[in-house]
């Protein structure tokens, strides 16, 4: 399981943007062409984010519909793989979207003076 490598990097960057405050909610965006499965994350973030200033964070994951180019008439083509075939013929397709993992958002309690 991969996402577990990748959750603990997420963790890590963010509890060292965080600089020891406890963070409430983090945005991911994860590109479906990207092969990280939003639900194997959100398993590995409960696990990874205890005890640690995430511990109780919400998860939030929008996902990031794939889309692709094409290099010859640059049409765009809405994918469900890495590949595909244009309306033109052409197979040449640059991906533009859809390959994602992004922390889009952390959101870290202000405290009150
Ligand atoms: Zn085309």
């Amino acid at each position: 399981m991969h996402e577990l490598g990748i959750t603990q990097n997420i963790v890590a960057i963010v509890a060292e943007h965080a600089k020891g405050k406890k963070v409430q909610r983090v945005l991911l965006e994860i590109g479906q062409l990207s092969a990280i499965l939003p639900d194997a994350v959100r398993f590995c973030f409960d696990i990874c984010t205890q005890n640690t200033v995430l511990a109780g964070a919400t998860l939030e994951i929008k996902e990031i519909p794939g889309l692709g180019r094409c290099c010859q008439c640059s049409a765009e083509i809405p994918l469900d793989q890495p590949f595909g075939i244009c309306k033109c013929g052409s197979t040449r397709l640059d991906l533009i979207a859809g390959e994602e993992l992004k922390i889009k958002e952390i959101e870290i309690e202000e405290l009150c003076v």
